[in-house]
């Protein structure tokens, strides 16, 4: 899966205009393509995509509906086209203290509607250098995902997005990155056993054209969620090719 986290990028005119620049390969289904615009292009932007290119939001409620002003929810999202929903991403997690307490409702309620959530998870740079990531993932993941979830293959795909390569430029070595996706499947076979050899695992963090092909080559990196170089046309068609060359 190569994913498009455009964040609060372009305006809607001009989000069909990118997806024609990334190029009719990209829509041909291998790998798969998520597009994650802003909520005010969701309507427009599926049908560009067709039928192989999916279309994802960029956070959604814990609720069903209701009185909760400036809220969309999960059902909203699916009516739309969407497919996949990302939740926890690092951006909404530091804007709002609450958002990780709400993660087990976002991801309870994106399933029950039909969406596969992109899961972030993360360390900042502070754990990093303590050496305390493991430890610290592997308390997010279970503080996220608890067991009720009764999550498979299909419905979860999870994106390992250390805070400190986040659209920073920094990104983390394709080996370490690696070390942690065998550390997240190990952690999630203990709740979902075989599914979990099965569940993409993506990293994000500062990939650009000129260095998916080295997360490309790791065995546990499933794709990759992009953020600023999914902008760039040319960039994120390199990153593309990366990953379709691994599925080949
Ligand atoms: C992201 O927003 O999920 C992301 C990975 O951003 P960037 O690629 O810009 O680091």
């Amino acid at each position: 899966m190569v994913a498009a986290n455009w964040k609060m990028n372009t305006l809607p005119g001009g989000a069909g205009t990118l997806v024609e620049a990334y190029g009719a390969e990209m829509l041909c289904g291998h790998p798969e393509l998520v597009v994650c615009p802003p909520f005010t292009h969701l309507a427009t932007l599926g049908p560009s995509l067709g039928n192989a290119g999916c279309l994802g939001a960029q956070n959604c409620s814990e609720h069903l509906s209701g009185a909760y002003t400036s809220e969309i929810s999960a059902a909203m999202l699916r009516d739309l086209g969407c497919r996949y929903v990302i939740l926890g991403h690092s951006e909404c997690r530091l804007r709002n203290p609450m958002e990780s307490l709400r993660m087990p409702e976002k991801m309870a309620q994106a399933i029950a509607n039909g969406l596969t959530p992109i899961y972030c998870c993360g360390e900042d740079l502070p754990i990093r250098e303590s050496g305390a990531e493991l430890e610290f993932i592997a308390r997010q993941l279970a503080d996220d995902l608890p067991n009720e979830l009764k999550l498979n293959a299909q419905n979860l795909v999870v994106a390992y997005e250390p805070v400190w390569a986040i659209g920073t430029g920094k990104h983390a070595s394709p080996e370490m990155a690696q070390q942690m996706h065998v550390f997240i499947r190990s952690r999630l076979m203990d709740v979902m056993g075989i599914e979990a050899e099965r569940t993409r695992i993506l990293y994000g963090g500062s990939v650009q054209g000129n260095n998916a092909a080295g997360f490309a080559s790791q065995p546990d990196i499933d794709g990759v969620l992009v953020g600023g170089a999914s902008l760039k046309p040319a960039d994120f068609r390199s990153i593309f090719e990366a990953f379709a060359r691994k599925g080949s």
